[in-house]
């Protein structure tokens, strides 16, 4: 499965909402194909479209998609030199396909800062730089090489030298390589390369209690909201201490205590979902008497592969999926009342399944 790691400086409240993750974690029995690892928070995805599904099949049990977040542990400045556990950290890094940056924007003077005084957009330089680094020198390992074989007409080469050069030039000036243009096809290489600078971020502001309401107005947010926009990342805003409370309560006490606070979306609900969303991801439902339940894919998924999402056998004897679209559902009111209104589809091993999708798989077994 895909997974976003938490990463920060030390103090800035990672295992606070790390323990709010395992705290409002996912029931595991219904995702037995989910990583079993102390560092590993499985969490459901709140999606209230499944709720309307829900209400519409009164079905005997509901089921939520997951996602899972790793918590990354141990960056300190001169990470990529190998100091404190630096290189076991970049590794851990290497591992994860999407990077979620927390960044403390709180105050509190009985919790010390690691250099001395709030500051976050330098917090975000410390990590950064040295993510920075750290392809900087996978970058020069393999650019002499590759530019030897360029140097033979090697095809390939050509290209990936090509390629190498620009984010060279990137990371030198100290700009990660996902701030670098390329095509479609080069991207495809840069991928291979496994850059730390080249995964997708996004950066988790995290306030104090009493500002969470008004974060508009805090002027640390603020700052990391004008450091982000130049990369085009997003920023969420939470408190990671009333995540741990939060995650504690569910359905209307849960509401109950968003509403109290001024908050329509818990900070980790909307973290799951940028997360998400970050990565690619989009979710498809099926819908039956037995079960409703959401399932994850990756956007331009075809129906095959999504049919595989539930098992490998519903991939190899894929033979068709009958498809009515979430909006068109519910407007109809009934699944035969969709049909009747010539809103289900019969669809073949080509189709790219949407978001939203509701599909009932026909296969051999
Ligand atoms: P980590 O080193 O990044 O994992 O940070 P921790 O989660 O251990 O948090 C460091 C300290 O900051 C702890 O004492 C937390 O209770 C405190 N802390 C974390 N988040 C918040 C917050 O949102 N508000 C306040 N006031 N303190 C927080």
């Amino acid at each position: 499965a895909l997974t976003a790691g938490i990463v920060g400086l030390p103090n800035v409240g990672k295992s606070t909402l790390f323990n709010a993750i395992t705290q409002a974690g996912a029931e595991s029995a219904n995702y037995p194909f989910c990583t079993i690892d102390p560092n590993v928070g499985i969490v459901e995805v709140p999606d209230h479209r499944l709720q309307k599904l829900t209400e519409l099949v009164k079905p005997k049990k509901t089921v939520p998609t997951a996602f899972e977040f790793t918590d990354i542990a141990g960056i300190v400045k001169g990470a990529s030199k190998g100091e404190g556990l630096g290189n076991k950290f970049l590794s851990h890094i290497r591992q994860v396909d999407a990077i979620c940056q927390v960044v403390r924007c709180f105050s509190d003077d009985n919790i010390t800062h690691v250099s001395g005084k709030v500051n976050p957009i330098d917090d975000i330089e410390v990590i950064n730089l040295e993510l920075i680094l750290a392809d900087l020198e996978s970058v020069d390992k393999r650019i002499d090489r590759v530019g030897k074989m360029a140097k033979q007409k090697d095809k390939g080469a050509v290209a990936e030298h090509e390629i190498l050069v620009a984010l060279k030039e990137a990371l030198e000036e100290e700009k990660p390589a996902r701030s670098v243009e390329f095509t479609e096809e080069q991207q495809k290489i840069v991928k291979g390369m496994h850059l730390l600078t080249a995964k997708p971020t996004l950066y988790v502001a995290n306030v104090s209690e009493d500002e969470v309401a008004n974060a508009a107005d805090n002027e640390y947010v603020q700052q990391v909201r004008e450091y982000a926009a130049k990369e085009n990342a997003e920023v969420i805003v939470i408190c990671a201490k009333i995540e741990e409370e939060i995650a504690e309560l569910e359905g209307e006490e849960k509401e109950m205590f968003l509403s109290e606070l001024g908050i329509e979306e818990s900070g980790l609900d909307q973290l799951i979902r940028a997360s998400y969303n970050l990565l690619g991801l989009a979710t498809y439902f099926t819908a039956g008497v037995q079960e409703v339940r959401a399932w994850t894919f990756r956007k331009g998924m075809k129906a095959p592969q999504c049919a595989g999402v539930i098992h490998t056998d519903f991939e190899r004897g894929f033979i068709r999926a009958e498809i009515v679209s979430y909006n068109d559902l519910l407007e109809a009111g009934s699944h035969s009342a969709a049909k009747d209104a010539g809103k289900v589809r019969l669809e073949g091993k080509e189709y790219i399944v949407n978001d939203g999708d509701v599909i009932h798989f026909r296969f051999n077994v």
